[in-house]
């Protein structure tokens, strides 16, 4: 029976084979398992190979993404690595020109390297298809909404390009989770998560994950992320499992309370624009519709305050907290321009439309209207 994604996860490690009976499933600390007798191939022997804390949440998020299997990794980086390894030497990267600064940072010093050519394009542009047939990149990574604009990019046109330059597709689906988008479903070959945001959603592990699309591309992954060592910790494993299990009550509070903001900040007059995929205004609305279930809770908006004078405001603010990282519980806020995008050069920030009056928000749980009231009051 195929389940729906709240039975999913409110069965994670629910009644395994616990000797004790246990109804939720223990952590497994040991490093390494018993053989019963030589040429024995127990389905667990080393940790770092395979755990089976670390497995309830690969097959959690390999059933949730629709995919043949998941590979949890330390990090979001290493699972961003993983599978920048499967580019051949001398290979071309397509990516996104706004992707997250550490993917960006990464795939610009892997080409410093000599390892392979990074081309970072606006996804949405119309030549972009020229462009692509052109490169014959090994690799087309898509991120949608994207970080900090929530520019929405269409993953079924992109995976159907890719497929006419024999291209793989990975969609980074970090912004959005399982529950409100589903990239395989769209064409994607791979989907990866930094699974410190929303998976987790509790602002106390760093950790990464990939899907695949097919059994091949999972196996190889899998023997690749035990080379690397790169593989999740059961601590972290069990952690994680423990807040992956409410994220759907979370993403559908985190939609409600960011589309509030989103509406009320647009009427503000010291707030010149809004960007959020919810608002009927925002230039990819409709597309966001069709390949969302959800507008996520992540906006960023652009203050008519001098540059000077944004400190101020941010001092004003008493719930939301200034901080990178985003997709926990808790309301953070944070100045792309000096934080998560300092990577980018002052042109590549102007190519991608980050300017130094944006301030990005993860909205959390708490009160909408205690929220937005800290936002206005800081304003006023
Ligand atoms: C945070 C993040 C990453 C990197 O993940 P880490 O867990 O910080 O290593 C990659 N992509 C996106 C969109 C992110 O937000």
């Amino acid at each position: 029976m195929k389940k729906k994604i709240e039975t999913i996860l409110a069965s994670i490690g629910i009644k395994k084979q616990d000797s004790h009976g246990a109804v939720v499933d223990p952590i497994y600390l040991s490093t390494n398992y018993k053989f019963a007798k030589l040429g024995d191939h127990p389905e667990f022997d080393y940790s770092r190979s395979g755990n089976p804390t670390r497995r309830l949440l690969e097959d959690a998020l390999a059933a949730l993404e629709d995919g043949k299997g998941a590979v949890v990794t330390n990090t979001g980086m290493s699972s961003v690595m993983l599978l920048g390894a499967l580019v051949p030497l001398g290979g071309n990267v397509v990516l996104p020109h706004d992707c997250y600064g550490g993917t960006f940072r990464l795939f610009k010093n892997l080409e410093k390297r000599g390892l392979l050519t990074a081309h970072y394009l606006d996804q949405s542009a119309e030549d972009f298809p020229s462009k692509v047939q052109t490169i014959k990149p090994n690799l087309i990574w898509i991120e949608t909404p994207s970080n900090p604009l929530l520019r929405v990019v269409d993953i079924e046109a992109v995976t159907k390009l890719a497929k006419q330059v024999n291209a793989l597709t990975v969609c980074d689906n970090t912004f959005l989770s399982p529950a409100l988008q589903n990239p395989i479903e769209l064409g994607a070959d791979f989907v990866m998560h930094s699974t410190t945001k929303y998976i987790n959603g509790h602002t106390d592990v760093v950790g990464g994950a990939v899907i695949s699309k097919t059994k091949e591309h999972h196996e190889k992954l899998y023997e690749m992320a035990n080379d690397f060592g790169i593989t999740g910790s059961p601590f972290d494993s069990y952690q994680t499992i423990r807040g992956l299990r409410t994220l759907t009550l979370r993403m559908q509070q985190h939609n409600t309370s960011a589309l509030f903001i989103a509406e009320e900040l647009s009427k503000h007059p010291k707030v010149l624009k809004v960007n959020y995929p919810g608002l009927v205004s925002h230039p990819s609305h409709e597309l966001a519709k069709k390949q969302q279930k959800g507008f996520g809770g992540m906006l960023s908006f652009e203050i008519d305050l001098e540059p000077s004078k944004i400190n101020d405001f941010l001092a004003r603010l008493e719930i939301f907290t200034l901080a990178e990282s985003l997709g926990g519980f808790e309301s953070l806020i944070c100045h792309p321009s000096s934080m998560t995008h300092a990577p980018l050069t002052p042109e590549e920030k102007i190519e991608a439309g980050i300017h130094e009056n944006l301030l990005r928000i993860s909205v959390g749980l708490e009160d909408k209207d205690d929220l937005l009231n800290d936002l206005l009051s800081a304003l006023n």
